[in-house]
């Protein structure tokens, strides 16, 4: 930047250099581990300025001395020229006594203290490095765990704060002396890099078989590899954890890997070389380019191709949308770049390359990810049939994050690598608080003062090992965040794991709890992140949370005054015949509609060859076991039961995802007139379009007029409510806010109508985001 360093010495020249001034400057935000002191070395040595810099328990304090205008010219640089990876959240500036002998600029040893920093988050191969990797004259040439300060594993490898290598999983590593020099020499891109690593000093490389003995190779990519293309399931090391992987090209292994994870048929991702390989497979518009080339790195669902399915047969079955992501790591780039035949530079990323991966989490059974490399021994075994590997630890889980492009701007479906631990900004200050978060889908959440930090995805608290997962990521967000909670809350389910947990932190801390209504929580979390204070109607459509009265909630029209919440109006419910069954299988759904319709003989005929179709009647007929729900996802199976679409669900919410995908293919319907009622206690009712569509034979028309009506219905519903409330914005929260036709068909009416329509963005529209709506109401009751 030669511009930048005239421009300097003319300021200094121009400010009378006899004069001197020295001031104190502190930086918060997302300072540590993203090259933010060897940034501001670079400024102070090009703005002639003496004094120090370092990192501490705050953030990057520095000193600097120098000529008024310089001391000028560098705050304002300071917020300009950020490094790529870096937040500043504040600065603050005070004049201290200047020392006449202080003359260089050095960057000091980092202080300890009271930590109220945030550590970065990890991301992909940066430009650099990648020019690097496939560099043959580089020292680093292939070397599958490169970084800088400006890419690179961060939150995942970091133990707790300060960011040092000392403090992370390269603590073990000592840098050869090439390596050492980098890390010292002020103005290299790996000063500093706390990972930085080479094939001399670094991690390496393993390969090992399915019963782990090593195999003695010369080069684990390219045997892996070899592997992958002759369709074995090989379990790769990745930034967050264990990936299990395949051909996505090759049918028999991805049925093989499908039946090993009994996943049924829920959709996998594939992992691709670069965007133009991803247009090989799905429509990439230019936004959607932008998020799956971002440092993140996180999947995005895509509309596929109409021929996606014949060259990734059984990847995504039955949808209209694939997961894609590309490389997040060194290592995944050195896969593809084998396959392309090592060429030399990064334009062969520019051409669709042909190699697709199914890259999905190895969390067999439902379990924790995989991260340790004796553990993905044990627990994958049966699966893996090689393991690629390198022991650098992975110290924290964190799964893919998962985001789509909605309305022109992301949102997420599970939000972890590459995002965690981003602080959400909240409008407000407030006592720090832990939220325990939901059964399905938990994650958990710590507020800061005005930041709330949600953890990484952690599953479902279906078994104990992902409770005891919960258990570790409670206390290591508590510790990389150096906060202790003043307030605990949690969900009203008392049978709940994560419920439980939270009365116990509370009752051994002596601290306050509260109980947050599930779909209360989900507006708070819309609330949270756009820093709303008003009344607002909230819009909760939802699979199931426990309501106030006992029963199972799921589709509800609220007034959200922050800790305060009244019911306004709900769905009709619908009798789950059979209890929780009923939640895994839409024809149960469909039977307990029929029912309602006064056509209970036809269940028999239409679902007499299913398990339990014959004594459905009977338990609907006495109401034994059936208990009611107003749960928006039922009434989604219900319709796809009764259209044929989706009998039994493999996975959670498959009948509403594959409706989903009919109604798209159809394309737009009219809604069905007199599709719906609303009755005097405000209760919604659609069971004449169920009725109307219950001998459709064409299964996409009928999933079409299913989503119109249903969007026209919640269109007036919420509309006539807002009038008679007068409330003016509206917050769309819950599960089934994931289905893109559904959220984008109702936002635009409501807009057009004239409410304010928020949703959520940072965080999950489900489960997933729950902790951070917990958190935000236990601090509006806290406040109150
Ligand atoms: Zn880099
Ligand atoms: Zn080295
Ligand atoms: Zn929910």
């Amino acid at each position: 930047m030669p511009q930048d360093i005239e421009g300097a010495v003319q300021i200094s020249t121009d400010a009378a250099p006899e004069r001197s001034e020295r001031c104190r400057i502190r930086v918060r935000g997302v300072v540590q581990g993203v090259g933010f002191r060897p940034f501001v070395f670079r400024l102070a040595q090009q703005l002639d300025l003496a004094g120090w810099v370092r990192n501490d328990g705050e953030g990057v304090e520095m000193e600097v001395q120098g000529a008024p205008g310089n001391l000028s010219a560098l705050m304002a640089r300071l917020t300009k020229e950020v490094p790529p990876q870096a937040r500043i959240d504040a600065i603050e500036r005070e004049a201290c006594p200047s020392q006449a002998q202080d003359r260089g600029f050095t960057i000091r040893p980092s202080e300890g203290g009271a930590v109220t920093t945030a550590i970065g988050h990890d991301s992909t191969v940066c430009p650099d490095c990648l020019d690097e990797l496939f560099d043959p004259a580089n020292r680093r040439w292939r070397y599958a765990l490169i970084n800088c300060t400006h890419c690179g594993p961060r939150y995942t490898l970091t133990g707790r704060l300060p960011y040092d290598r000392a403090n992370t999983s390269m603590a073990g590593f000592a840098q050869c002396e090439t390596c050492q020099d980098e890390y010292e020499a002020p103005t290299h891109r790996r000063f500093h890099a706390e990972p930085n690593a080479c094939p001399d000093c670094g991690p390496q490389l393993s390969l090992l078989q399915a019963d782990g003995v090593r195999v003695a190779s010369h080069d684990p990519v390219a045997d892996a590899l070899l592997h992958l293309l002759t369709g074995h399931i090989v379990a790769i090391k990745g930034v967050g954890g264990f990936n299990l992987v395949c051909d996505a090209r090759n049918p028999e292994a991805v049925e093989r890997l499908r039946s090993r994870k009994a996943r049924g048929d829920k959709p996998f991702a594939v992992m691709v070389a670069s965007v133009a390989s991803a247009r090989s497979y799905a429509r990439v518009s230019a936004e959607e380019a932008e998020l799956l080339d971002a440092p993140e790195r996180p999947i995005v669902l895509l509309d596929k191709h109409s021929d996606a399915d014949m060259h990734l047969w059984g990847v995504a079955p039955d949808l209209d949308q694939i997961g894609i992501m590309l490389p997040n790591s060194p290592l995944h780039y050195l896969l593809f770049h084998d396959e392309a035949g090592r060429p030399i530079g990064t334009d062969w990323l520019d051409e669709a390359q042909p190699m697709a991966l199914v890259m999905t989490s190895a969390n067999p059974g439902g379990e924790p990810l995989v991260i340790d490399n004796d553990e993905a021994l044990s627990r994958l075994s049966g699966i893996a049939e090689l393991y690629l590997m390198h022991d650098r630890d992975v110290l924290v889980r964190c799964d893919d994050s998962v985001a789509r492009l909605s309305q022109g701007a992301p949102s997420f479906i599970r939000r972890a690598r590459g995002y965690t631990p981003t602080a959400i900004r909240l409008a407000h200050k407030g006592p720090p608080t832990l939220a325990f978060g939901s059964y399905l889908k938990n994650t958990v959440c710590l507020t800061r003062g005005d930041e709330a930090f949600l953890s990484p995805h952690v599953g479902d608290l279906s078994n104990p090992a992902t409770c005891t997962a919960m258990d570790a990521t409670v206390e290591h967000l508590m510790t990389v965040l150096a906060c202790r909670p003043e307030w605990v809350a949690c969900d009203r389910h008392p049978d709940v794991y994560a419920t439980q947990a939270a009365h116990r932190y509370a009752d051994a801390h002596d601290l306050p709890l509260i109980a947050v209504q599930h779909h209360h929580a989900h507006i708070g979390a819309v609330l949270a992140e756009h820093g709303v204070d008003e009344p607002v109607l909230g819009l909760a459509l939802d699979g199931v949370g426990l309501g106030n009265d006992g029963t199972a909630w799921g589709g509800e029209l609220l007034r959200v005054d922050g800790a305060q919440c009244d019911r306004l109006g709900h769905l009709q419910p619908l009798a789950l015949p059979g209890g929780d069954r009923a939640a895994r299988e839409p024809w149960r759904m469909a039977a307990s509609a029929l029912h309602v319709m006064g056509l209970s003989e036809h269940i028999a005929e239409r679902f007499g060859h299913l398990r339990g179709a014959d004594r459905i009647g009977a338990l609907l007929d006495a109401g034994t076991r059936c208990p009611p729900t107003t749960s928006m996802g039922r009434w989604f199976d219900a319709a796809a039961g009764l259209l044929g679409v989706c009998d039994v669900m493999h996975y959670e919410g498959e009948a509403a995802m594959r409706l989903e995908s009919l109604a798209n293919a159809y394309g737009p319907a009219l809604a069905l007139p007199g599709g719906w009622q609303i009755d005097r206690a405000n209760t919604l009712d659609l069971m004449p379009t169920l009725h109307a569509l219950r001998d459709t034979r064409d299964a996409h028309r009928g999933a079409a007029v299913f989503h119109a009506t249903l969007i026209a219905a919640l269109e007036a519903w919420v509309i006539a409510t807002a009038r008679s409330e007068g409330l003016r914005t509206v917050a769309l929260g819950g599960g089934c806010f994931l289905n893109r036709l559904l959220t984008e068909g109702l936002s635009r009416r409501l807009s057009v109508r004239g409410l304010t329509v928020l949703r959520a963005r940072q965080a999950p529209t489900n489960d997933g985001g729950l902790a951070l709506g917990q958190a935000w109401v236990a601090i509006q009751t806290a406040m109150a």
